[in-house]
């Protein structure tokens, strides 16, 4: 459940649980296929948000592999497909890792350079002043769930009177104990919470967690457990609806083209999901992400020369790239609001 910046990633490295495939029926993959997608890959035949099985359309991703830090991991032979839920708006994949596959490709790569990078640190400050105006408190009790290195729980700390700092992942940090002043809750956003204090927090933060959701229902029944009534929870997560994936199409976006991303919400998805769940929408804004906020001036450069020529001929961009030993997937535009960040009120 966690992700990018957040170790969430090397959540699910600790997944190690039976993963049963499940029969589909969207046209990706035959239900016999299922079987043999096994133990790897298992098949999403429905929305996982709403239930649906209407799709407003469907995108082959365009890759024959994954590319996750130096290594290549082949897509299933029936491909994978990016499909919109007709009913909710969401999106989501057709067939997504096995959580104990992707576990087995975190653990591979967990101390190396792609377990940095959920390790990057990034500075919340103005996220912490806008909960500090949407809170019917100023001094909150907080959960930050994907915390990582707990740079959030830092700042909320460093900022003035702050309540209890808490964090929800499936790996203990060691520099995470410096930030945090409560519980620590081991364990996946979209499993059952198991061992926790059963006091719940005024705010949850979850940054880069929601993408890598293979159970929505679960993970908001858990933030129904872990936030008091008018309790706030406050998302950032990608927007399958901004304009890149509009522009060119979703299944080509660099986002959807990571193996630990699954599901990709937009404005109206997630409204649906919070309200049915009982929650109400109090914000919602469009915004680049936090690693783009922070960029260079010469990262930010080169990114644009590589927007530029995606943008003059992206069948030749692969290729191009591949001339300098890249994988070519779509660049990240730096200036993008590609990002959604909700504030959702426990009813
Ligand atoms: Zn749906």
């Amino acid at each position: 459940m966690l992700l990018d910046n957040h170790i969430h990633s090397s959540t699910a490295a600790l997944r190690a649980r039976a993963q049963p495939a499940v029969a589909g029926r969207d046209g990706v993959a035959a239900p016999e296929s299922a079987d043999a997608l096994q133990p790897w890959w298992r098949v999403v035949a429905r929305c996982p948000a709403c239930g649906s099985d209407r799709a407003l359309g469907r995108g082959p991703l365009p890759d024959r592999c994954y590319v996750f830090a130096d290594e290549r991991i082949p897509l299933p032979d029936c491909g994978v497909t990016v499909t919109g839920c007709a009913d909710c708006k969401l999106h989501y994949k057709s067939v997504v890792p096995a959580p104990a596959f992707l576990a087995s490709v975190f653990r591979r790569h967990f101390d190396t350079g792609a377990g940095g990078k959920w390790l990057e640190r990034h500075d919340f400050a103005p996220e912490i002043a806008l909960l500090r105006k949407l809170s019917d408190t100023p001094r909150f009790d907080l959960i930050d769930i994907g915390a990582a290195g707990g740079d959030l729980l830092e700042q909320y700390a460093g900022s003035g009177a702050a309540g209890r700092r808490s964090a929800l992942d499936v790996v203990r940090y060691p520099r995470l104990d410096e930030h945090l002043d409560g519980e620590f809750i081991t364990g996946f956003l979209d499993e059952p919470v198991r061992a926790w204090s059963g006091v719940p927090y005024d705010v949850a933060t979850l940054f880069d967690v929601f993408e890598h959701l293979y159970d929505p229902g679960t993970a908001f029944a858990n933030l129904r457990a872990l936030v008091r009534q008018d309790g706030l929870v406050f998302i950032e997560t990608g927007n399958g609806a901004s304009y890149w994936p509009r522009r060119f199409g979703i299944e080509q976006w660099w986002y959807a083209r990571l193996i630990e991303h699954h599901v990709f919400w937009c404005r109206e998805a997630l409204t649906a999901a919070a309200i049915r769940h009982g929650f109400d929408v109090v914000f919602c804004r469009e915004v680049r992400h936090k690693s783009r906020r922070e960029m260079s001036a010469g990262n930010t450069a080169v990114d644009l020369l590589k927007v530029g020529l995606y943008r003059i001929s992206r069948h030749a961009y692969p290729r191009l790239a591949t001339w300098f030993g890249k994988e070519g997937n779509q660049p990240w535009h730096p200036f993008a609001k590609d990002h959604l960040q909700a504030c959702l009120r426990k009813r």
